[in-house]
């Protein structure tokens, strides 16, 4: 075992959440080696720590997608310039974020390119050559890709110039189909979000002010991290015929007349990474929900030298065991390593179960798991030991978002005006409930007065606000206001 000292130093490489939540956290991702920043300002490498989550992320996710009919297509990174100038909002949104190529082989272009943002003009172009009729309708298509957004402000996998992430871009015939599918994706996330990364979120409608460039609607689920801050973690636009009638998206209907199609995007991306190690992270390091974690269980096998040969003997039949039960495990069996340090470098690293095997434990049939979580270590028998991991891995699942889901109740609050909402956000963090007249105005009173910001109307609030927490007049509506990543 290590000793207390040995503990203390390597905690204290991490800077404690409640000092400095920002550095916990960079402090975090770069000991875990899953990023690491890039020559280029507000670009990141994934490492491969970094990138496992992702592609696990990515192979549930296109799987769902799958299964919703949805196919995957790729489009290219470069866009002509005069595509964003066609959908007046849009091109008005993304402009300060458009980094362009200008010049190649050598030569000027003559039109400059865009790096994209996001793809909604190359599809539109796209689809207004490939869908004539009815029956090409929906058209139902997913690209994986990086994009690129120039920010001023940046942070790993939150917010970066270039990240990677899904974008869905689908057209239908009307708008209850188009709106069916924008809802359906919404669901398709929340239920990712909180199933397999464990993290409640809420769904609801984004206000005009915070709605995606171009859409008639956009609807999000939201997130809150730690300190209290919220993280919008997915969102799906419904977008009218606003890029039909940019891109003459035009088919002719069931009874031969000429129509708009009506589409829709959402997009989930890189930023879960970033979400889910502030949502679950902790002073000793990360905290990595069992689905999502590229390495589940980490064996250690212990004791004196003279015993190693037995005791790895066994460790190995164990490794296999669990191998083939389809359980993602990874074994640490190096001789020069104390066992106290390998204990707490997987904590750090967010390994949701450790299983420790020693001399005494072959003698009695029997290893130790450890949990991510804490708690008393439990002894099990190796004959059924694959039953007992995977019961452990699906407790601390669901020990996650349990957690998670009281760590949002207790940082829940309710406001009825202003002075009330700064009053309370002095002393407190998370998300504050009010209600909200409708005025851009009176969002532009809160984000300046508590520096918080709407993040959505949720569809099912736990309580209704009847007067706006800015001017007092009655309220339209229900909004969780926060302050955002
Ligand atoms: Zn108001």
């Amino acid at each position: 075992m290590a000793s207390d000292k040995q503990d203390k130093q390597f905690v204290t490489e991490i800077t404690p959440q409640s000092e400095d939540f920002s550095r916990w956290y960079i402090d975090v991702i770069k000991k875990a080696e899953l990023m690491d920043y890039a020559p280029v300002r507000g670009c990141i490498v994934f490492r491969p720590e970094g990138y496992a989550i992702w592609e696990n992320i990515q192979q549930e996710m296109d799987r769902r997608f799958k299964e919703t009919g949805h196919r995957n297509a790729y489009f290219p990174m470069l866009i002509p310039e005069s595509f964003f100038q066609k959908e007046k909002e849009h091109i008005e949104g993304f402009n300060p974020e458009l980094p362009f190529v200008t010049e190649a082989g050598g030569d000027i272009l003559e039109e400059r390119l865009a790096v994209r943002p996001t793809s909604e003009t190359m599809f539109g172009h796209m689809y207004s050559k490939w869908i004539k009729s009815y029956r090409d309708l929906p058209v139902l298509i997913n690209q994986w890709a990086n994009v690129m957004r120039w920010e001023k402000r940046t942070m790993p996998f939150l917010r970066t110039s270039e990240f990677l992430w899904q974008e869905g871009h689908t057209a239908h015939e009307d708008e209850k189909d188009a709106r069916e599918e924008t809802m359906r994706m919404l669901e398709l996330y929340r239920d990712f979000v909180e199933d397999f990364l464990a993290m409640p979120v809420i769904m609801g409608q984004k206000t005009p002010s915070e709605k995606f460039a171009g859409a008639v609607d956009t609807y999000s689920i939201e997130a809150m991290m730690k300190d209290g801050k919220a993280v919008q973690a997915g969102t799906s636009h419904y977008m009218g015929t606003n890029f039909a009638k940019a891109f003459e998206i035009q088919y002719l209907n069931r009874d031969n007349e000429l129509e708009f199609t009506h589409t829709t995007s959402w997009g989930t991306s890189t930023r879960l990474i970033g979400s889910m190690i502030m949502a679950h992270g902790d002073d000793r390091g990360l905290v990595i929900p069992p689905k999502v974690a590229p390495t589940q269980v980490i064996l250690i096998p212990i004791g004196p030298p003279k015993m190693r040969d037995m005791v790895i003997e066994r460790a190995d039949a164990l490794y296999a065991e669990l191998k083939a039960a389809g359980i993602r495990v990874s074994m640490d069996d190096r001789a020069d390593v104390r066992p106290g340090w390998k204990f707490n470098e997987y904590e750090m690293r967010g390994v949701p179960v450790r299983i420790e095997i020693g001399p005494r434990d072959i003698e009695n049939g029997v290893c130790l798991l450890a949990s991510r979580l804490g708690g008393d270590k439990l002894t099990v028998q190796l004959d059924n030991v694959v039953n007992d991991v995977k019961q452990l891995l699906d407790d601390v699942q669901k020990g996650m978002y349990e957690r998670a889901l009281e760590f949002r109740a207790s940082h829940f609050h309710s406001v009825d005006n202003l002075d009330e909402m700064r009053a309370q956000m002095e002393e407190k963090r998370g998300f504050f409930l009010a209600g909200w007249c409708g005025s851009e105005a009176c969002e532009d009173t809160v984000r300046a007065e508590t520096g918080a910001t709407s993040r959505n109307i949720p569809f099912d609030p736990q309580e209704h606000k009847t007067t706006c927490v800015a001017c007092g007049e009655a309220a339209k509506h229900t909004v969780v206001f926060a302050k955002a990543y």
